[in-house]
């Protein structure tokens, strides 16, 4: 019936629901950064990270093989011990009221990121949890009302060029960095605006307190 609903036209100035929403781990849900600024010892700057530099290297002074490097020592249990962002759980059972799930995440280069997700996602959801897709070329799950959640902007610019919808998530990192206070409420408020989906009430709320 789900499918089927989608398929109803809509008038001119009504979005159409999104039919498939895809949603980042890492700046989104996952706290990747600090772990990684604090395996490094750089952990002060967390507080006063410079705005709209996605470089993470560059911010503490080193190559991307310094940065890296450490990281991959740790194999798996550095991907799989991170910590979820606070508004984790919320954003993605308020994002499962609008439309379908699906968690996509892009890897590094390292293999043993790919096992730490997986198991970071079977931690949280149950062994038995399969909704998700690992894998760099976010744009391939474009279309006519599917939309992606991401920090990324090179992900949202791609996946926008591909036909889907790209909803920036505010981070300090990013040119969204004015909204990072209250992301969700961003988050809301793009797919209000862009979907016709009313934001959920208790996001609502917050927004406006
Ligand atoms: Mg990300």
């Amino acid at each position: 019936m789900a499918a089927a609903h989608n398929r109803v036209m809509h008038s001119s100035d009504t979005p159409p629901r999104p039919s498939h929403i895809f949603l980042d781990m890492d700046g989104v849900l996952v706290d990747f950064i600090s772990a990684a600024v604090r395996l490094h010892g750089h952990g002060h700057r967390l507080a006063e990270w410079p705005t709209g530099i996605w470089e993470d290297h560059s911010v503490l002074g080193l190559t991307p093989a310094d940065f890296w490097g450490p990281i991959e020592t740790h194999g798996a249990k550095f991907w799989a011990e991170l910590e979820p962002y606070p508004w984790a759980l919320e954003l993605y059972e308020q994002l499962r009221e609008i439309a379908p799930v699906t968690i996509a995440s892009s890897p590094n280069q390292d293999p043993h990121c790919l096992e730490g997700k997986v198991q970071w996602l079977q931690k949280r959801f149950g062994r038995r949890f399969r909704d998700f897709l690992i894998g760099p070329p976010k744009h391939l799950m474009a279309r006519p009302g599917t939309v992606l959640v991401d920090d990324s902007p090179r992900m949202i610019r791609e996946f926008n060029a591909a036909g889907g919808r790209g909803i920036l998530f505010p981070q300090p990192w990013n040119d969204n960095h004015p909204h990072r206070q209250d992301p969700l409420a961003y988050v809301f408020k793009q797919l209000e605006r862009r979907t016709g989906m009313p934001a959920p009430s208790a996001v609502e709320k917050d927004a406006a307190s």
